[in-house]
């Protein structure tokens, strides 16, 4: 357990116990990681150093904190756990995964939840998840095929592969998604390594890729390594996943002859696991789903429903969160929520909810500009939307 004053001096976004994510509502009270991978994002909230994993509070108070969250809503919100700064199977936190999960599967809650790892997962560890009832896991298997070790000393005892071999031998009710990332020219973009990754998908419900968060502090700790970072210094808030990359992938995958498919963003490959619609809604960005296979496109289009401005005024009391909201094709915008209140309006709504001061740009959704050109048509359209804001702003304000 951290003391009160280590806590004090913790970065808050470190300190967070709860906060919502794109790919759901993340719950945070163990931070620290002994994995040491060197693109690791903690280098961005000075905690890369901490090695051995502390806890913020109790895993009771945990538990109470993610229930009681304003935005956490039973059977729909999908729930991400330890995922932040640690690994939930490395064996100091593996307890109170374990005890996180029962204690959501005893309340009857189907939400999805979703546990990212790269450590052991021993035949134990399935059974003990294939006994839970009601919630839908997801165990997403960091691997990128990268074999350097400076990159990821975890890479040569092949400890991730052993896992996804054992977790495919004995699921059942498991979710399982090999999380083929970072993708990274360089590192593992070379047809062999692509390959292996891809055949080592064949067991797996699905697998997502993406690429680096390029920042300054995680590659100047790389760089300080004597390892090769691409991209320069263009730094970027969000993933870097160039347009020839992605197209390197698809066909990679294509060439493969592998029969499980492949998506660009979690939550699809997370739903897939599952049978179900994603609950991002991507189905509104019609052109992240030209891999997609067509029985899940069909499930997808199924439960696509524009909202109305109703079903907006609805779903802002109900969170009690305000903001002006322009309803267009696939997405709605909205202004000034700040992202964890936007992601708790999209899940319920199974929709896109944008952000007026951080746009996706056509082609590179969720996807920092790297490598890719953003289109003047749609960059002129966003104007239009922007002064609606602004002339709300004028106008409507008290
Ligand atoms: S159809 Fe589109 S939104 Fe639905 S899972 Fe496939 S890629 Fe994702």
């Amino acid at each position: 357990m951290l003391s009160d004053h280590v806590k004090a001096a913790l970065d808050p976004y470190m300190a967070q116990i709860v906060g919502y994510r794109k790919s759901g509502l993340s719950l945070n009270h163990i931070i620290g990681c002994p994995l040491d991978c060197a693109y690791c994002v903690r280098h961005f909230w000075g905690n890369f150093e901490v090695k051995v994993p502390h806890l913020l509070c109790s895993t009771d108070e945990a538990i109470d904190r993610l229930l009681n969250h304003e935005a956490f809503q039973p059977h729909t919100t999908p729930i991400q756990l330890l995922n932040k700064a640690t690994d939930g199977f490395v064996p100091a936190v593996k307890p109170h995964l374990f005890q996180i999960l029962r204690a959501l599967d005893e309340r009857g809650y189907t939400n999805h939840v979703l546990v990212i790892t790269r450590f052991h997962v021993t035949e134990q560890d399935m059974a003990e998840l294939e006994q839970l009832k009601h919630v839908r896991v997801t165990l997403l298997f960091t691997y990128s095929g990268i074999t350097d070790d400076r990159i990821e000393p975890i890479a040569k005892s092949e400890t991730t592969i052993k896992s996804i071999r054992t977790a495919a031998a004995h699921k059942k009710r498991t979710g399982m998604v090999l999380y083929w990332r970072p993708i990274v020219p360089g590192w593992n973009d070379q047809p062999e390594t692509m390959a292996a990754v891809l055949d080592l998908g064949r067991t797996v419900d699905a697998i997502v890729f993406t690429g680096l968060y390029h920042k300054q502090e995680n590659a100047e700790y790389m760089r300080g390594l004597g390892i090769e970072v691409p991209y320069g210094d263009d730094f970027h808030r969000r993933k870097t996943m160039p347009f020839d990359l992605d197209a390197h992938v698809v066909a990679a995958w294509r060439a493969s002859g592998i029969d499980t498919p492949l998506f660009r963003k979690t939550s699809c490959g997370v739903a897939h696991a599952h049978g179900t619609a994603d609950y991002n809604g991507h189905w509104g960005i019609r052109e992240l789903c030209d891999i997609c296979p067509v029985k899940q496109q069909q499930l997808c289009a199924d439960d696509y429903r524009e909202p109305t401005a109703e079903d907006m005024d609805a779903v802002l009391s109900q969170l009690g969160y305000e903001t002006d909201f322009v309803i267009e094709p696939g997405h709605v915008w909205t202004h000034g929520l700040g992202e964890q209140r936007r992601y708790a309006i999209q899940h319920t709504l199974r929709h896109q909810i944008w952000e007026l001061d951080q746009p996706h740009y056509l082609g590179a959704h969720g996807r920092s500009l790297n490598g890719h050109t953003a289109n003047p048509e749609q960059v002129s359209a966003l104007a239009d939307v922007r002064e609606q804001f602004e002339r709300a702003a004028r106008y409507e304000d008290d």
